[in-house]
């Protein structure tokens, strides 16, 4: 018996190809892990069909790597970072996946993450995985493939999780509505954190990290006093943890460990208190609710009656003929026809 029929007696055999494929991830292959988060990130239902079974089968192997997520400005040092880090944590025996959501590449077609000239020291490590964002679809569609990709790396039994994004519109949000720790990466400019408080993203930082600090580490202790204030008056996502301010040079190597750390310390404050439990769970509730959402607004374009009434309401409300409420109703009858 296979180590998948071990994990899920009950369920059907997977086809003899998916099967391979689940076996290749389970046994760390990246080339079955790569054809795997390609198999997800296909639109064609049949895909969509086997990936979920592929996933479904998988996720008992799932859920046992810390999960981060990175934020910041483009050139605020990212890729610099996350090579520094991964390079470190390899060297102490970690595995590594780095997957980033970028919604400029579903926007413009444009990408302002995820080439595959990055991080080039860590690309060419067996223990690394790297993957740039999905380029299909809106933000939320962006982010259901990159949910489900971290699954199948964790299956794949990379311990440690990465999801890199810009801070550009939601995605900030969304990378922290998928991950255990949000870190944001900021430069040493004062007035960065004004940007960052009137966006609401000063909320769901779990750690903030002033990069850079070797071009003025006087300047760069001044701003993290700064942040230290602004986040000193904020309610955390744990009442177990206060968010820390670091400051460290990626370019130099300086302070990863310290960061490690405080990723260790995050851990160690939340897994007893049940709050790193109920952040996962509150997750994938939340996603399986903008799955459904997802769904039923495909459902609802796709219904006959909706197709039929939709273009003549929708020009009925642009010109004030009737009001959005009547012409939602309206549509909203329809599915019941
Ligand atoms: P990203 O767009 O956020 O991924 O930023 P990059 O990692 O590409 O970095 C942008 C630029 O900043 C590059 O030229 C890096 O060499 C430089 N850089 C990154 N980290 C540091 C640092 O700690 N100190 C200094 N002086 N430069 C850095």
């Amino acid at each position: 018996m296979s180590m998948l029929e071990a994990a899920e007696p009950r369920q059907t055999a997977l086809p003899p190809a998916d099967q391979a494929l689940a076996e290749g991830v389970l046994a760390s292959q990246r080339r079955a892990l790569a054809k795997a988060i390609t198999l997800i990130e296909s639109s064609r239902p049949d895909h969509q069909e086997r990936a979920h079974r592929l996933l479904e089968r998988l996720l008992p192997e799932t859920g046992k790597a810390i999960r981060i997520g990175i934020s910041g400005v483009p050139g605020a040092g990212k890729s610099t970072f996350i090579e520094a880090l991964g390079t470190w944590l390899i060297d102490r025996g970690h595995r590594l996946a780095v997957l980033a959501v970028d919604p400029s590449s579903s926007v413009s077609g444009g990408s302002i993450l995820g080439d595959k000239t990055r991080m080039e020291n860590l690309c060419q490590r067996e223990e690394a995985f790297i993957r740039p964002s999905p380029s299909s679809g809106s933000l939320g569609g962006v982010a259901e493939k990159t949910r489900e990709a971290m699954l199948l790396c964790e299956a794949a039994g990379f311990d440690v999780i990465i999801v890199e994004t810009v801070g550009v519109g939601q995605s900030e949000t969304t990378v922290a509505g998928m991950v255990d720790m949000f870190c944001l990466l900021q430069l040493p400019n004062a007035g960065d954190d004004l940007q960052a408080i009137k966006k609401g993203i000063v909320e769901i930082a779990d750690m903030v990290v002033i990069n850079k600090a070797d071009i003025d580490p006087r300047a760069a202790q001044v701003v993290r006093a700064q942040w230290r204030n602004a986040l000193h008056m904020l309610r955390h996502t744990s009442s177990h943890w206060e968010p820390p301010v670091l400051t460290l040079s990626a370019l130099h190597k300086e302070g990863i460990e310290a960061f490690w750390e405080q990723v260790e310390a995050y851990q160690a404050a939340l897994v007893p208190s049940g709050d790193f439990a109920a952040r996962r769970h509150r997750q994938s509730i939340d996603w399986m609710w903008s799955l459904i959402d997802s769904g039923l607004r495909q459902y609802f374009r796709n219904h006959p009656a909706v197709r039929r009434d939709l273009p003549d309401l929708t020009h009925a409300v642009a010109e004030g003929r009737t009001t959005p409420a009547a012409a939602a109703y309206k549509l909203l009858a329809d599915l019941q026809t």
